[in-house]
């Protein structure tokens, strides 16, 4: 089988032949059709951040496709089944964290195309209890960002406390900000919408966002300051700068929801600006296995629109520069079909 395989964080992927993995007991096999690029994948073949990957490895956690084949233990997948592997690739099952609806902080949980081989492959092992049935009716070209950038940006808008009163800001229309916007006018919230690229601020509009705002030209605080303030602030730019901006676009009373994962990611707050205004920020990682269930229903219903463009694997390289320079209008996704 084909995979991308990174072996070194200084030099580009390699797409090589490999052998095609064998089932454990708990695992299936899948064979992937579509494979989306989060900008996680980039951080991890360039060893980013404090914890790093163990090249060689497979990236790749936006995958689905169909279960070729299940090892002998698994019990609520078959063979035939559509599925995605999201980045959580498996968790204990048994500690707190787990068993009360909180499995992403598992400290025993494995991660695709981090700890364990991902998707940027023809297929992929996964563990049967963690896979997602992808319904019927959804695009496996759109099931595949929405299994993180989807899930994610869900989970951290629930987070964010958006609903109808509210004024929620997205700083970064990319891959998970596009989808981010989506969700919180969903929650009802008024959006405000923040990027440093043309086509992204017009995506933006677009997708029907209430304001929208150029962080190359405009003051972002400021701007925001002036409709009143967020009560919600969802960081997904690739920029610390963006982070203090977003904090700094807060009422008072405010959430700053922290997603993006910058190299060296550092964001330093004024203890008593933050007392004072009684501000929360938070850290939020992906979503579990239901709430990638609730945003597979929402698509299905026709709730959100993923907006994607289909690349070969064979072009990982080059679709890496793409997004590093900004030319991707919101997600790639590699067609393996
Ligand atoms: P992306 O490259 O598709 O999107 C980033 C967007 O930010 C782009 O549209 C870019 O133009 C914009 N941007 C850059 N600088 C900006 C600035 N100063 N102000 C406003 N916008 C700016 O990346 P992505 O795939 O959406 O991922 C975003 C980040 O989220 C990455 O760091 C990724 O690793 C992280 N991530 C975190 C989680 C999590 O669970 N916390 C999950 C997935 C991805
Ligand atoms: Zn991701
Ligand atoms: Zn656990």
């Amino acid at each position: 089988m084909k995979a991308a395989v990174v072996h070194s964080f200084t030099a580009p992927l390699t797409v090589e032949d490999r052998p095609v993995p064998e089932p454990g007991p708990h695992q299936v096999l899948v064979r992937i059709e579509a494979s989306g690029l989060c900008h996680t994948d980039i951080h991890a073949a360039h060893g980013d951040w404090p914890v790093k990957p163990a090249p060689p490895f497979v990236p790749g956690h936006e995958g689905v496709g169909i279960v070729e084949a299940a090892g002998s233990e698994v019990r609520h997948v078959r063979v035939g089944r559509r599925v995605a592997i999201p980045w959580l690739a498996d968790a204990c099952g048994r500690c707190d964290h787990c068993v009360s609806g909180w499995e992403t902080l598992c400290l025993q949980q494995h991660n695709s195309g981090y700890s364990v081989d991902g998707a940027y492959a023809e297929y992929a092992l996964a563990h049967g209890d963690y896979v997602v049935p992808v319904p019927d009716g959804v695009d496996p070209m759109d099931a595949a960002p929405l299994s993180c950038a989807g899930v994610t940006t869900y989970k951290a808008v629930k987070l964010s406390g958006a609903r109808p009163g509210t004024r929620v800001l997205v700083s970064g229309i990319g891959g998970l900000g596009h989808l981010a916007l989506q969700y919180a006018r969903i929650f009802g919230a008024e959006t405000v919408a923040v990027d440093i690229t043309d086509d992204k601020l017009a995506l933006a509009g677009e997708l029907g966002a209430d304001h929208v705002i150029d962080a190359r030209t405009q003051d972002v605080a400021a701007e925001v300051q002036r409709l009143g303030g967020a009560d919600a602030a969802v960081s997904l730019a690739v920029s610390n700068a963006s982070f203090r901006a977003a904090y700094d676009a807060l009422r008072r009373g405010g959430t700053l929801v922290l997603v993006a994962l910058p190299a060296e990611g550092v964001l330093e707050l004024p203890v008593f600006d933050t007392v004072l205004n009684g501000t929360k920020v938070v850290g939020s990682i992906v979503g579990t296995r239901q709430d990638l269930a609730e945003v597979f229903r929402l698509h299905q219903l026709g709730r959100t629109r993923v907006i994607r463009e289909s690349r070969q694997l064979d072009e990982v390289n080059r679709c890496f520069e793409e997004v590093l320079a900004g030319k991707v209008t919101a997600r790639l996704v590699f067609d393996l079909r």
